[in-house]
């Protein structure tokens, strides 16, 4: 049985003509760029995430470079985040002109360790931007109390986990701002390049919309030095049209990861591990195993697919070089970076075919 770690199709096939009227409605229009589809859409996902303001960007990449901008971050500035994450989160920190300033994670949540931020805190750190890693939020009580106390701002990279709550409250109403990506293979996908800032500041909102057009208000007057932030007309219908799936989705990549948490008790393999005050949208199910990459290698002999989310921390990237890190500064981040695992996950797997991928894992260890 062949199961990759994604396949996006399935889930295409069963909104196919949905999707493919909200896009023709677009063509229709012939409002690409913005436009109603787009304003639609934030409307809607402002309501989904209870957030005062949803306001679409060109990618989650962008979401976080707007977000710093908005709040002013630049050259002499410091931003504190960690080294287990996707680059664009410290890439964006450096692309603002601001210095990233990476702390360990925790070695249960993976998420950034808030009893480590302080010590990093100088006169120059600007704002702190923890993660929310394969879907779970970062404690964020303990990361906006340490920011409260040293009036930073605090910049939530929630690409991974719309839709996730911590105590009820969902993700993206922790910070000033609230990043998403909407890149194709993340829950809530789009058919190319899209993302999301939320804010419950009006200020911010109003800054946020202004930068995303150049900076220009009213047209061809230009207040601020923004850029071309737009999101597609095009991702927002698509979007729009998957939003309302996203919940159900969501809830059948939770009930896949409690199938593989019970079929992995009492073996080497170690299942996230989910706050009990978090409700994860599991975007990875990511295991710490023994011989990760022996292990890789069997599942893709098996025909199973499985990636490695990352198997190089940021602080010991080239491109951070001049930073100064070195192996050793974060060995949390650097251990799991050898030791975890995501496995197929997607809302389409049935029970049959998680039970399967959890037996040849199993079968790896001699236990089936
Ligand atoms: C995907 C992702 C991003 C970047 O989003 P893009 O839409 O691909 O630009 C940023 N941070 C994290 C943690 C991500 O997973």
């Amino acid at each position: 049985m062949q199961i990759p770690l994604l396949d996006l199709k399935l889930q295409y096939a069963a909104i196919r003509d949905e999707v493919a009227q909200a896009i023709d409605k677009v063509c229709e229009s012939q409002f690409f760029a913005l436009g109603p589809a787009v304003a639609e859409f934030e409307e809607n996902v402002a309501a989904y995430c209870s957030s005062k303001f949803a306001i679409g960007v060109s990618s989650g990449t962008d979401a976080l470079l707007i977000s710093l901008m908005a709040l002013g971050a630049g050259p002499g500035d410091e931003a504190i985040t960690t080294a287990f994450t996707f680059f664009a989160t410290a890439g964006s920190i450096v692309r603002v002109g601001a210095k990233p300033v990476f702390v360990d994670v925790d070695p249960d949540s993976f998420n950034i360790d808030p009893a480590a931020i302080e010590e990093k805190i100088t006169e120059k750190t600007k704002a702190i931007v923890p993660v929310h890693l394969y879907g779970q939020i970062a404690d964020m009580n303990a990361v906006n109390e340490i920011a409260r106390r040293h009036n930073l701002a605090v910049i939530e990279d929630a690409a991974q986990a719309i839709g996730a709550s911590r105590n009820g409250t969902k993700a993206g109403n922790f910070g000033d701002c609230g990043c998403f990506s909407f890149y194709p293979t993340k829950n809530l996908g789009c058919f190319g390049d899209g993302g999301l800032v939320t804010t419950n500041s009006d200020d911010i909102a109003e800054k946020i919309k202004i930068l995303r057009n150049h900076g220009q208000d009213p047209a061809y007057f230009y207040k601020i030095i923004g850029g071309n932030f737009r999101l597609d007309g095009i991702q927002g219908a698509v979007l729009n049209v998957k939003l309302k799936y996203l919940d159900s989705w969501n809830d059948k990549r939770r009930q896949n990861a409690w199938l593989y948490d019970s079929l992995f008790a009492d073996s080497p393999v170690k299942t996230p591990e989910i706050d009990t005050d978090n409700v994860s949208i599991y975007h990875q199910y990511t295991v710490t195993v023994p011989e990760r990459d022996k292990l890789q290698e069997f599942l893709a002999e098996n025909q199973i697919g499985s990636a490695v989310f990352y198997p190089k921390p940021l602080h010991l990237q080239d491109c951070f070089a001049e930073l100064g890190y070195k192996e050793g500064d974060l060995p949390v981040t650097e251990r799991l970076c050898n030791e975890v695992l995501s496995l197929p996950v997607y809302p389409e797997l049935s029970p049959e075919k998680i039970e399967h991928v959890a037996g040849i894992v199993l079968k790896y260890y001699g236990m089936s």
